[in-house]
């Protein structure tokens, strides 16, 4: 009798916890709406391809910080067949059993293309996500290389789902191709947690004129990091020079020693937050 109640007690949390990831994750992408409006939906920009076609790996920022989307390359984009606007923003925005079909439809090279095998790999070995090629499903990401920068909606929108990794600049590391991908998942930049100024100060002087809007705070009510803590070291966090216009730091660590800005795959709190969102049993099968 008290393990059947233990069961049931049980369920009921895992339950709840379920259903509170989908809530929190559609509440951050309803924040997102609010503060970014419109500019969330506009089309991908050959703007951002060129700026981004002179990126350097020395210069300090990493590549999809140099995007003229919402926070540098968050983009629900807007197409012709199936336009996306803030009112066909679906509710169910997970992956169902965090499986997630893809296509690649970008014209990668072999390096390229084993740099975004490796990233789903890592996937695959901390967590119960997979991303597995499509066959007939309906709801897919579709990896392009188009020049318009690096980008990717957060979670699943429905339909074929453009998620960009321009040449060569967005497949230089495999942390950035983590990071597209943790946002096509349903993940939100670090720097941008309602509670950030605990931990980081924000040199609004550095930042390029027009452009503080990319370090909009999440709203309290919207997201508790899934339990997470603030995380300098998450996949998600940009790096201190992010949107600088002076070569100075944009994003200062109040605590020493740490370092932002890594691309080089998931910190242990980004392979807990994945767990979470995704009811991952034991971290690496679905429950
Ligand atoms: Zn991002």
């Amino acid at each position: 009798m008290l393990s059947y109640r233990l069961c049931l007690l049980v369920g009921a949390i895992a339950t709840a916890v379920g259903q509170n990831s989908e809530q929190e994750l559609n509440d951050a992408i309803q924040d997102l709406v609010l503060s970014f409006g419109d500019s969330l939906f506009q089309g991908p920009s050959s703007f951002t391809g060129v700026k981004l076609s002179s990126w350097d790996e020395r210069s300090g920022v990493n590549p999809e910080e140099l995007g003229d989307y919402p926070e540098g390359d968050i983009l629900f984009p807007r197409q012709q067949s199936e336009p996306m606007s803030r009112n066909s923003l679906r509710t169910a925005r997970r992956w169902k059993r965090g499986i997630v079909p893809y296509v690649i439809a970008g014209s990668f090279s072999y390096e390229e293309r084993s740099l975004i095998q490796q990233a789903f790999a890592d996937f695959a070995k901390e967590t119960c996500v997979r991303f597995v090629r499509r066959t007939a499903e309906p709801d897919y990401l579709m990896i392009t290389s188009d020049s318009s920068g690096c980008w990717s909606s957060v979670g699943k929108n429905g339909g074929a789902q453009q998620l960009n990794l321009q040449r060569s600049g967005c497949v230089t590391t495999k942390g950035t191709v983590v990071h597209e991908l943790m946002h096509a998942l349903g993940f939100l930049h670090e720097q941008n947690r309602w509670e950030r100024d605990d931990y980081v100060t924000i040199r609004y002087q550095n930042i390029q004129p027009g452009l503080a809007y990319n370090f909009e705070k999440a709203s309290r009510s919207s997201t508790d990091g899934l339990g997470i803590n603030y995380d300098y070291g998450s996949v998600m966090h940009y790096s201190e020079y992010a949107f600088s216009s002076n070569q100075m730091p944009t994003i200062v660590a109040k605590k020493s020693g740490v370092r932002m800005g890594q691309r080089s795959g998931f910190s242990p709190s980004d392979i807990k937050k994945i767990r979470r969102l995704y009811k991952c049993n034991k971290g690496k099968s679905y429950v």
